[in-house]
């Protein structure tokens, strides 16, 4: 038996499941909680120039943190559907097969290791993404 091709995908189906449910369990409170702080602005506006800078601090590295891990639960959907598909561990640049080893450690990854580096060469910082 080879460890190069992907016989069975259950492993990294029950992997993908296991994260996805990790990353709801985080983002759910998030956006609970932005949702609310939106409604209870009833503060007088002179009072809450301090108050909204050290938020804003706050909600800026929330945000960031928060759209990494919403594109992480993208890629996971992504990856069960070409487990259904029976195109799962397949590189989607290039169509080369990925390596196990590295699905194990990332099992919502879509690229290999060559158009991985490339992609991340490409985009630089995951700033710019527009929601
Ligand atoms: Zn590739």
């Amino acid at each position: 038996m080879s460890d190069t091709t992907l016989a069975n995908f259950q492993e990294f189906d029950t992997l993908l499941r296991q994260r996805r449910e990790e990353l709801q369990a985080k983002i759910d409170p998030q956006t609970h909680r932005s949702a609310s702080a939106g409604e209870s602005v009833a503060t007088p506006p002179e009072a809450v120039d301090d108050e909204a800078a050290n938020a804003g601090v706050q909600n800026d590295t929330d945000l960031a943190q928060l759209e990494l891990e919403l594109a992480e639960l993208v890629d996971i959907d992504a990856a069960l559907g070409r487990i259904k598909a029976g195109t799962y561990g397949i590189c989607t640049a290039c169509d080369e097969a990925i390596p196990p080893a590295r699905l194990r450690a990332m099992p919502s990854a879509h690229f290999c290791i060559g158009c991985q580096s490339k992609s991340e060469q490409r985009q630089g910082f995951p700033h710019n993404t527009s929601l």
